[in-house]
């Protein structure tokens, strides 16, 4: 089996941490190269996510000195997501596997002989998580693990503590091309794709120049993309509410039921007090019927494939 591998790393701003980077990732690409893990001509690939500093003219200054290194520019700054993904398919077709990191080295480039050993092994998407978060401020720890068990009480099927450092193999690539939606959360997308999958712990360190482009809204609005990209379940809160409002409004029948015997109900208050709790239980639960099929609708217009078939056996 041939080993091509594609690092897809996308860059947004990163003139601080390029060049380092590149130097460090470059040495262990021929360390793995040496022992044979990988094939000679193995490439790094920066995506330049419309950056507005040096970021495109230092990716092409690294072609230019030595062609492990290729670039890919966007034409304008569409978010982390995006650009992977732009990396990802552009360069599907060229190579056997692809391992997708941040510019930054948060993630422990030494994981990356684990995840190809892994590969040959059969596994066709190796998962990077992380086992410590010790480097992460306490804050960032905590929105970050809130936000992946949440995820999973949603239903969103994700990989805890695992960001976008990941190997998958080019048909896992051609798998995950058939998801066409713009909505894109891809830590919710590659385990649909299905496939032999497996993981690789290592600990995430501290970026060491630059600073995060992910302040807190982004972080907000990235995962409020996730849920409702990936589960239409916020949808049922409705309806359980419309429920749940109804069955109050058994309670205050007999409620007042209680206040008109004792005697202290008004003219008009029974009536009213009944009807409220009703009539707002329909509409929730309506709503939330309603809301059912926006959800349908919802994932319909996603066209996400049905099947991927692994294999197929005949004479
Ligand atoms: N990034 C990008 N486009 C953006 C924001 C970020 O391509 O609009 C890249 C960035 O250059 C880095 C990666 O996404 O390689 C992760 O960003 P960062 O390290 O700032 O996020 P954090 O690790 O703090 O979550
Ligand atoms: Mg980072």
């Amino acid at each position: 089996m041939s080993n091509k591998l594609y690092v897809v790393i996308p860059c947004y701003n990163e003139e601080e941490v390029l060049f380092e980077t590149a130097k460090r990732i470059r040495i262990k690409m021929h360390e793995m190269m040496d022992r044979d893990l990988i094939s000679e001509d193995s490439r790094v690939v920066f995506v330049n996510d419309g950056s507005r500093d040096k970021t495109w003219p230092m990716i092409k200054h690294l072609h230019e000195k030595d062609n492990i290194f290729s670039g890919i520019n966007l034409s304008r700054n569409r978010g982390h997501q995006n650009a992977l993904l732009a990396g990802l398919m552009t360069v599907k077709d060229y190579c056997d596997v692809t391992i997708s990191m941040d510019a930054d080295l948060q993630d422990d480039i030494d994981a990356m002989d684990k995840m190809i050993m892994k590969y040959m092994e059969g596994k066709d998407v190796v998962y990077g998580v992380r086992s410590a978060r010790t480097t992460d401020t306490f804050f960032k720890r905590f929105t970050a693990e809130s936000f992946y068990k949440l995820m999973e009480k949603l239903g969103a099927n994700t990989v805890y503590n695992h960001a976008d450092y990941r190997l998958m193999s080019s048909r896992a690539l051609e798998g995950l091309a058939q998801f066409k939606e713009v909505n894109l959360f891809l830590r919710g997308l590659v385990p649909m794709v299905g496939y032999p999958t497996d993981i690789v712990t290592y600990e995430r360190s501290e970026r060491f120049a630059g600073e995060s482009k992910y302040p807190l809204s982004k972080m907000l609005a990235f995962a409020f993309e996730g849920i409702t990209s990936l589960s239409v379940k916020l949808i049922r809160l409705i309806t359980a509410a419309g429920f749940f409002m109804i069955l109050i409004s058994f309670i205050v029948v007999l409620y007042t039921i209680y206040s008109y015997v004792v005697g202290y109900a008004r003219p008009g208050w029974s009536s009213m007090m009944v009807s409220m709790w009703f009539i707002g239980g329909m509409i929730m639960l309506s709503l939330g019927i309603v809301g059912e099929y926006i959800g349908k609708i919802y994932l319909e217009t996603k066209e996400r494939p049905r099947f991927i078939i692994d294999e197929f056996i005949n004479d």
